[in-house]
């Protein structure tokens, strides 16, 4: 039975209820009433249900698509501005206990090289992520209960946020490692992580089982409900997402959908962010193995779509997405991006060569923190290393009341300009400062509010003169 409210996973995902929507999808598509009635709802910026998205994505017709890509391209900027957020992953150890048939972790796996980060290799990689300009990472790890306890995630977060290395630091640690207990979840919100990020990787449970043959994560309903748990163990802040490619994206695209709806129905929160991954090629994994394959047009269009039904959730593209690819995602609404990152574990210290490899999967972008920046800045997107909202308590429903009211525009873009600031001043090539020292000129006056203008202009000067980390 369908029941957004209930905390157990079949009911607040319930199998039937993704079924009758896509038959629902399917006979309406040619509803032109219908459709345009859920358009004209989309235009309030309000959001949609999973039924209305699922309507909007079954339409091919081109003018309609169009006005989708406009439509989530004006959400993006009415809530986000043109501003993306920066970060990078860090990835711990690829030691992992699960039978996962599309992840190279897998502990059949015998070819991919094992290996679990000591402090002090986290110590040397949180320095080159520093020296490259990043200030918030996404910590990964595999499962595996004595080589990656919860107590190594524990210490790892504290060596991360104690680095101060020259003008550096990382204000914000994201944490993707897997489902766990509500104390655990507690533990981790008491560390001062970010955002808790649990991929679904799909949602058809039948499917998910036959994904996840061995392991802790083989139970759905432990692996559904871990939301629910972080939610319960104090973490305002929760990142949602698919393996786009193990599943009909149809079927995903609904259930993340649902997933988001259950997470507001329950806890008045919906998720903080939503990522879109797609399936890579990696050690031991080829993607012809999977026939669901999400071609580009229809990626772009779940994107855009997303973008509408859930206008205040921030959404992320990895490098497993080409630079082409994430330029036009970046239209479609997505507001954080990585860069210059590496997916083995310990690569931003030590190269690894491809037949002895220890990285999760083969990354389609491959530039430099200062290129993905300075390509940021020839778009007119104002790259942000902003952490502020969480260091000032401004997280969960707290976050998202002064979003959906457009107060938090008044933090937002000084805080970008700040942070971009720092960076041109500590790690940006010559040619990067100067586009973007223009930027900033140029932006500084379209800081609605006069008192935090004069702020932030003051603040700008003093980052010219040395000082650090200010945030409004
Ligand atoms: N081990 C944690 C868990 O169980 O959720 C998460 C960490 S894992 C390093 C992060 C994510 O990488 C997974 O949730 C999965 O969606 C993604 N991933 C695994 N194999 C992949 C592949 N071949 N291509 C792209 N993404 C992949």
């Amino acid at each position: 039975m369908y029941n957004p409210k209930s905390t157990i996973a079949t009911e607040f995902i319930s199998d039937s209820e993704i079924r009758a929507t896509m038959e629902y999808a399917r006979e309406n598509r040619g509803n032109r009433a219908l459709v345009e009635s859920v358009l004209e709802k989309a235009r309030a910026f309000k959001g949609l249900t999973h039924r209305e998205a699922a309507l909007l994505l079954e339409c091919d017709d081109h003018e309609i698509v169009e006005r989708i890509y406009s439509l989530a391209n004006e959400i993006k900027h009415h809530f986000y501005g043109n501003r993306i957020v920066m970060f990078a992953p860090l990835y711990l150890s690829n030691y992992c206990v699960n039978g996962c048939v599309y992840c190279p972790y897998h502990a059949k796996n015998r070819s991919i090289r094992r290996k679990r980060l000591t402090q002090d290799e986290i110590r040397a990689e949180v320095m080159a992520l520093q020296d490259m300009g990043h200030k918030r990472l996404a910590l990964e790890a595999g499962e595996h209960p004595t080589m990656n306890p919860i107590e190594y995630i524990l210490e790892s977060i504290k060596t991360i946020y104690s680095i101060k290395h020259r003008n550096g630091a990382i204000r914000r640690v994201n944490v993707n490692i897997a489902a766990t207990t509500v104390e655990n979840y507690r533990r981790l919100r008491d560390a001062g992580i970010g955002t808790y990020i649990l991929f679904q990787e799909t949602y058809n449970k039948e499917n998910y089982e036959a994904l996840h043959p061995t392991g802790p994560k083989s139970d759905y309903a432990y692996h559904t409900e871990a939301m629910d748990r972080a939610m319960q163990g104090g973490i305002d802040d929760v990142g949602i997402g698919v393996l786009f490619g193990l599943e009909t994206y149809r079927y995903d695209f609904i259930g993340m959908l649902m997933h988001a709806e259950h997470l507001e129905a329950t806890y008045g929160v919906g998720p903080h962010t939503i990522s879109v991954p797609r399936l890579c090629k990696a050690d031991d994994v080829d993607t012809a193995d999977f026939e669901n394959a999400v071609p580009d047009d229809i990626f772009y269009r779940i994107v855009a779509i997303i973008r509408i039904a859930v206008p205040y959730t921030g959404m992320i593209i990895s490098t497993r997405e080409s630079a082409a690819s994430r330029e036009r995602l970046l239209e479609l609404g997505i507001s954080q991006i990585s860069g210059g990152s590496r997916t083995s574990v310990g690569g931003y210290v030590t190269e690894e060569t491809p037949d002895d490899s220890s990285a999760q999967f083969d990354i389609a972008d491959h530039r430099s923190l200062d290129e993905v920046v300075g390509w940021l800045l020839d778009l007119d997107h104002i790259p942000s290393f902003c952490t502020a909202c969480y260091r000032e308590g401004r997280t969960g429903d707290r976050f998202m009341t002064l979003l959906k009211n457009g107060q938090i525009s008044n933090c937002c873009l000084p805080n970008a300009l700040i942070t971009l600031k720092e960076y041109l001043r500590d790690y940006a090539s010559p040619d990067t400062r100067v586009k973007g020292e223009a930027m900033i000129k140029r932006l500084l006056s379209d800081v609605p509010n006069e008192r935090v203008r004069a702020k932030a202009a003051d603040y700008l000067s003093k980052i010219d003169n040395g000082e650090r980390d200010f945030r409004f």
